[in-house]
């Protein structure tokens, strides 16, 4: 489908899901947006269903029901319609700015005709016969243009104010997209940003390129013992440990739990083992206290698998790959770097 028709649809489905979502008193949030433009487009037969008995029955959805209908409906989908989203208010952002552009010029031009007008009126002679006679009408005519040209001037100034709002709409969703790619506790990037760049990195069958694996060795054992907040923050301290790098083109993964992913963009074969070893002394260094006693309570160690890109490589078999080295590593006593 072009994509000017797909735009347009896009446009025509929000302005009916905006008043819908008005209608009900639901606040205008992505989730709920996402389930109310299903609605709209009926593109989920089920949910339509719930969504319409729940109205017979109570002319209302609550911000629970929204909730429940959404996790059992749209969860899944959850990433594409949010891009969806992201990228049909975009365009119908950047739309409207165009739009404002054109008519800003517009009511520009508008005004110095009026300037114009009015300055002649201004300037006719005043002893002039037909002027006296005409004189009521001269004076309206003038104080009607000073009001258009008033007028044209405030909704110059709302035009402005708008594309102002825009542009800060813009942001936002640009920080919201970023948002959704990463780890809550830990700040990393999470595991669909994982997903997305492996995807990529396959996709552009580069060859220079690793992953490597890693997971925080005994850290059942630390929760046990040292309780699951601190576990969190030993995660957040980690991450951010395995986020500092030299000279490297890579980024670090929340991949699940305790464990993480650095995908290494380039120069992989050279720089993958000695990044993954100066990561692993990185962590074995570091040293958690006790609040209380400022007495270190713990150590904490990783264990590292790392498998190079190869040709032909899917994500299942790539992944599998460092999976063994890191379980090899882990057997090997732990606190160390598999790279083969
Ligand atoms: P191994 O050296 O073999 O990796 O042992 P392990 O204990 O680290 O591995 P195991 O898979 O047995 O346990 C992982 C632990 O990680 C269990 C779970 O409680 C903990 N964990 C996972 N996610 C989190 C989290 O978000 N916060 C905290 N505090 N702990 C977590
Ligand atoms: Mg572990
Ligand atoms: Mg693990």
């Amino acid at each position: 489908m072009p994509k000017d028709v797909v735009f347009n649809e896009s446009v025509v489905t929000l302005k009916q899901v905006i008043p819908l979502m008005m209608k009900y008193s639901v606040p205008v949030l992505p989730n709920n947006y996402a389930l109310w433009y299903t609605y709209v487009v009926n593109s989920k037969p089920e949910l339509n269903k719930e969504i319409d008995s729940l109205l017979v029955e109570k002319n209302q959805v609550s911000s629970h029901q929204v909730d429940s209908l959404y996790e059992k409906h749209l969860q899944t989908d959850q990433h594409h319609a949010s891009q969806a989203l992201t990228k049909s208010m975009e365009d119908f952002a950047g739309s409207i700015s165009k739009s404002i552009g054109f008519t800003q010029e517009d009511t520009q031009k508008f005004e110095q005709a009026m300037d114009t007008v009015h300055s002649e009126l201004n300037g006719m002679d005043s002893d002039a016969v037909e002027v006296d006679q005409i004189s009521d009408f001269v004076d309206d005519l003038i104080s009607q243009s000073l009001q258009m040209r008033d007028n044209a001037k405030g909704f110059s100034e709302s035009l402005n104010h708008a594309q102002e709002e825009i542009k800060r709409l813009r942001e936002k969703l640009e920080y919201t997209r970023q948002e959704a790619l990463r780890d809550e506790l830990t700040g990393a990037l999470n595991r669909r940003a994982f997903n997305e760049t492996v995807a990529r990195l396959i996709d552009m069958e580069n060859q220079d390129c690793a992953l490597i694996l890693c997971d925080i060795d005994h850290f059942k054992k630390f929760n046990d013992t040292h309780g699951h907040q601190l576990g969190d923050q030993v995660l957040k301290v980690v991450a951010a440990r395995l986020s500092k790098y030299s000279n490297v083109k890579a980024s670090t993964y929340r991949y699940g739990g305790e464990e993480f992913a650095i995908l290494v963009e380039e120069n992989a074969s050279k720089m993958a083992a000695p990044l993954a070893e100066q990561l692993r002394q990185s962590i074995e260094r570091l040293v958690i206290k006790d609040k209380k006693s400022q007495k270190q309570v713990a150590k904490i160690t990783c264990s590292f698998g790392i498998a190079q890109y190869a040709l032909g490589f899917s994500n299942f078999t790539w992944i599998e790959l460092a999976d063994e080295r890191l379980y090899r590593a882990k057997e090997a006593g732990r606190n160390r770097v598999m790279a083969k």
